[in-house]
């Protein structure tokens, strides 16, 4: 399964929870990119970097989310959780 935003965290395996399914808290570390952009056929008005840590061990994610000013409607392009993966990244 692919990440997935919900709420006010991403939901994702944890490589350091031994794969297991996790909920990637929001931190209050972020950076808004503001620009009128197009991904995958879709406008969107900006680009948000935000810092996650998982509920169970702590494992630090950056969440890369195109959005219109409401993020759990923004379509998530990775969340650098995993290993093998940069955080620009789906999984
Ligand atoms: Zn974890």
């Amino acid at each position: 399964m692919g990440a997935k935003i919900k709420d006010n965290c991403i939901v994702s395996t944890c490589p350091d929870c031994e794969g297991a399914l996790s909920n990637f808290e929001f931190q209050s570390g972020s950076v808004i990119r503001n620009e009128i952009h197009t991904y995958e056929n879709t406008r969107f008005e900006r680009i948000l970097y935000l810092l996650a840590r998982c509920g169970g061990c702590g494992r630090g994610g950056l969440a890369v989310i195109h959005d219109n000013g409401m993020v759990r409607n923004g379509i998530l392009a990775g969340c650098g959780v995993r290993r093998d993966k940069p955080a620009w990244s789906r999984e």
